[in-house]
């Protein structure tokens, strides 16, 4: 578990809201925590605020979101600490550490590179931002991070632009300069849903590769548990802008605590499925989050769902005795229950 590390990043209570009023909760007290080359798995379904949460770690939320609260505090190179929910999104602070201390590959490279300026000029356009280096030498630079990113020929790739390149090939291009300048945390939002398996196993080996060779932490964002089950060590299960579940990779596949958990896990393909049987699904949609379900947000769709008590409380986060943390009344203690139904609105 992240307790047993010195923590690189410590979120607590962070909260992202977009508008004002009856605010859009993207992000709605998630705490977690990232220790030095740990990898931390952040799941759930599209629209559960997992990019969310990696954006407001970099504070690049667009407007008109916004970070309103927590406490985000990140050991930076130097040693001091710096709490990232407090500083300016455009200021120097936070630039020093965007793109250098912690990088972030997005999910679509054609989206996300620039389309009209070469692989090279973009990785050395990355280094040049936080190093005091000439051009020869971030050039080499370039090259060499190429390389090691498994670009086959990387001085004649430098002069390529992104459309250029394969599905596989821009991904690692992308990957390329978030490790330019070597962040101790890298951010990876989805960065194999559009590649094929092949590439997508070749990307996770790079990934785990680099780490094992600096040391980095990686914070990655998938709804894919196959690549859960892969590369994390610990997990964070995300639904409606919460983390439900937070347990190490072990715990999430075989002791899973929050029925939303359970759920994901029920609807992976099988083997031994039988022919037209219906994969076990979760009923319903994730709600409109200018519709929250009043009580536990899931309850809607929880199988385990009591009457009386799901649609009217709120779980609160609850530490459990092997070290994991879930947000569901089943879990709480029996006092805390009773004193729910008695007190807490
Ligand atoms: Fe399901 Fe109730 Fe637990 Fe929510 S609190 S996850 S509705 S059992």
């Amino acid at each position: 578990m992240a307790s047993n590390t010195t923590p690189l990043l410590e979120i607590s209570g962070l909260k992202t809201y977009f508008g004002t009023g009856n605010p859009i909760r993207a992000v709605d007290g998630v705490d977690l925590t990232i220790g030095d080359g740990e990898t931390v798995c952040v799941v759930g379904e599209s629209g559960c605020g997992k990019s969310m949460l990696a954006r407001s770690i970099l504070r690049i939320v667009s407007r008109p979101g916004n970070v309103v609260g927590g406490v985000m505090n990140f050991r930076r190179s130097d040693g001091t600490m710096v709490d990232l929910a407090s500083l300016d999104p455009t200021g120097e602070e936070i630039r020093s550490v965007r793109g250098n201390e912690i990088a972030m590959i997005f999910r679509e490279p054609m989206t996300s590179l620039g389309p009209v300026q070469t692989i090279g000029s973009q990785i050395m356009d990355a280094i040049r931002l936080h190093r005091k280096v000439g051009k020869r030498e971030a050039r080499d630079r370039a090259v060499e991070i190429l390389r090691r990113v498994g670009m086959p020929r990387p001085e004649e790739r430098l002069n390529a632009y992104p459309f250029q390149l394969s599905g596989g090939m821009r991904q690692r291009a992308m990957i390329a300069p978030a490790l330019s300048c070597n962040p101790r945390l890298l951010i990876a939002d989805e960065p194999t849903t559009a590649l094929d398996v092949t590439t997508q196993a070749v990307i996770l080996d790079l990934i785990k590769e680099l780490q094992a060779e600096s040391g980095m932490a990686v914070l990655f964002i998938t709804h894919d548990l196959g690549v859960v089950a892969e590369i994390a060590d610990n997990v964070a299960v995300m639904y409606l802008g919460r983390v439900v579940e937070r347990s190490d990779v072990d715990g999430i596949f075989h002791d899973p605590k929050h029925p939303y958990t359970r759920g994901l896990l029920r609807s992976i393909p099988r083997l031994g499925i039988h022919v037209g049987e219906d994969l076990d699904t979760i009923e319903g949609m994730v709600p409109n989050p200018l519709n929250r379900p009043g009580g536990c947000s899931f309850h809607p769709r929880c199988r385990e769902a009591v009457a009386g008590l799901c649609d009217k409380f709120d779980p609160r986060r609850t530490d459990l005795p092997d070290g994991s943390q879930v947000r569901c009344l089943l879990h709480e203690q029996v006092p805390s229950v009773v004193h729910l139904a008695g007190g807490r609105k």
